[in-house]
């Protein structure tokens, strides 16, 4: 037998996965029991990124070089640890290890799922996820929705859908050219992707006209009617408006409410960031910071970030479910509609993907195994969480918090007597906390000042933890 067919023979031999398989479970399992400060002081061992590219250098060949359980230990011990507590930087969330399993699992059966023949499962699971969200989203049974790959491609979704629907030409196919004005109103705070989308739809991103916010990062209702006017001037014809459920940066809720009554009077699409703040939806504590949503045309919302999945899952939901099929719409919008309405199943019309993982599953599994009951308190303990996070800074003294905490988004810095340059502090202490590797935060610029800034994603972070950090940053700030 040649070495090719050999090892044919033991890629696919059931008792060779079944020992590698419970050998790489159990290494897993080992790093998970140990993800705690009591047992695992690093959350992430920063590496310069040349060196670390080079340890990988010449580790493959013609040949087997090592096993992966045998490449795993090293693998994690090099990794962030998102698991631990103590690792609250950015809104990557701490994967559910089922939800990992059950990503395990999509994987070993590949089921494409661009068409309902390449993953059926997966593609009807994905239906009755939709269903759930839209449901929780207020909207009726009208609406729809499919899931893509990230927030970022679901901004570029939502808002060619937009475009589709509201210029008066088909742009699609006749190209930009044919109606070359469109504009978006933004939130001034609003994500990168946002804007990006604006480019790579080819309105250009200074079509994408700011609203300004008020000091808690909100977008200023009093502010629509200027940036609408302003743009108008300018020669654009604006088609929608973008609101943050919540900001990236603040964690900032704008209100759905305002946003979606000026929509409706200048004839706007509303389109709502949700990615990752949507997910407060499904807690009855919390789920009033989206009221206004059931007037929204569309919104996009992050399973990987406040509902615990491995990235990436997003799902990109219509009010109107036949907007859902413009997007990526081939012919005019009103003869493909019925022909792709009566073909939900085949996900390729609607999303910038054609093969695809089995995203939903994840998903599904993990609500099945847990409840949404499960997930709605974890939104609202992380929530929470941040709130009373909020209440140490504040009676601490020598730190203080950017804006009181709508979502699990923290930004607080550390106010060290008789130092003159704060933002230079912060910084500093951030490089120290990264170098040293016990916390893991990020940094958020606002209004030109460095801030702290923290996710509290992780629902096995606890207040002690995040008293530890403050107790940290006080021990390097004195250094
Ligand atoms: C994270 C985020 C995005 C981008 O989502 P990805 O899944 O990272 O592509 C878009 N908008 C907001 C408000 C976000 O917080």
């Amino acid at each position: 037998m040649s070495s090719y067919d050999e090892l044919l023979k033991k890629a696919f031999d059931p008792e060779a996965f079944r020992r590698e398989g419970h050998r790489v479970v159990d290494i897993l399992a080992d790093f998970l029991a140990k993800s705690a400060p009591e047992t695992r002081e690093r959350v992430l061992a920063f590496e310069d990124p040349d060196a670390m590219a080079a340890s990988w250098a010449g580790r493959f060949g013609s040949g087997p070089s090592a096993a992966f359980s045998d490449l795993l230990p090293e693998i994690l011990a090099r990794s962030n640890d998102l698991l631990h507590p103590r690792f609250i930087g950015h809104q990557c969330t701490t994967a559910l290890p089922l939800a990992a399993l059950g990503g395990f699992a999509g994987q070993f059966l590949n089921n494409g799922s661009a068409i309902y023949e390449m993953g059926p499962v997966n593609v009807a699971m994905e239906r009755q996820l939709v269903r759930w969200m839209t449901g929780l989203a207020g909207w009726g049974p009208a609406a729809d929705g499919v899931f893509t790959s990230g927030g970022s491609i679901g901004n570029l979704t939502a808002l060619l859908a937009a475009r589709q629907a509201m210029a008066e030409r088909n742009v699609w196919t006749a190209g930009v050219a044919a109606e070359p004005n469109l504009a978006v109103l933004v939130s001034e705070q609003c994500h990168y992707s946002v804007k990006r989308a604006a480019a790579v739809i080819g309105l250009g991103e200074d079509a994408a006209v700011p609203v300004p916010v008020d000091e808690r990062f909100h977008m200023r209702s009093d502010g629509l009617e200027a940036a609408f006017a302003g743009a108008v001037r300018a020669g654009l014809r604006p088609i929608a408006l973008v609101a943050n459920a919540c900001s990236t940066a603040t964690g900032s809720y704008d209100d759905l409410e305002a946003a979606a009554a000026f929509a409706a009077a200048r004839g706007l699409w509303l389109h709502v960031d949700g990615a990752h703040g949507a997910a407060a939806l499904l807690s009855p504590k919390y789920r009033s910071l989206l009221r206004g949503l059931d007037r929204a045309d569309s919104v996009i919302w992050d399973a990987h970030k406040n509902m615990l999945m491995p990235a990436l899952i997003t799902a990109v939901l219509f009010r109107e479910g036949g907007h859902s099929y413009e997007a990526f719409s081939q012919k005019a919008s009103y003869l493909f509609e019925k022909e792709a309405r009566e073909e939900w199943y085949n996900f390729a019309h609607r999303t910038m993907e054609c093969t695809k993982t089995m995203m939903g599953m994840r998903l599904f599994v993990s609500l099945a195994a847990y409840g949404t009951d499960f997930f709605a308190g974890y939104v609202t303990a992380v929530y929470d969480l941040a709130r009373e996070f909020a209440g140490l800074l504040r009676a601490s003294g020598d730190f203080e918090t950017a804006v009181e905490p709508e979502s699990n988004i923290v930004c607080f810095r550390h106010l060290k007597r008789g130092e003159t340059d704060l933002d230079a502090l912060q910084r500093r202490l951030r490089r120290r906390l990264l170098e040293k590797g016990n916390f893991y935060v990020v940094q958020a610029v606002l209004r030109g000042r460095t801030w702290l800034r923290c996710t509290l994603i992780n629902p096995r972070t606890t207040i002690a933890d995040l008293a530890a950090l403050l107790g940290e940053i006080r021990k390097i700030a004195s250094e």
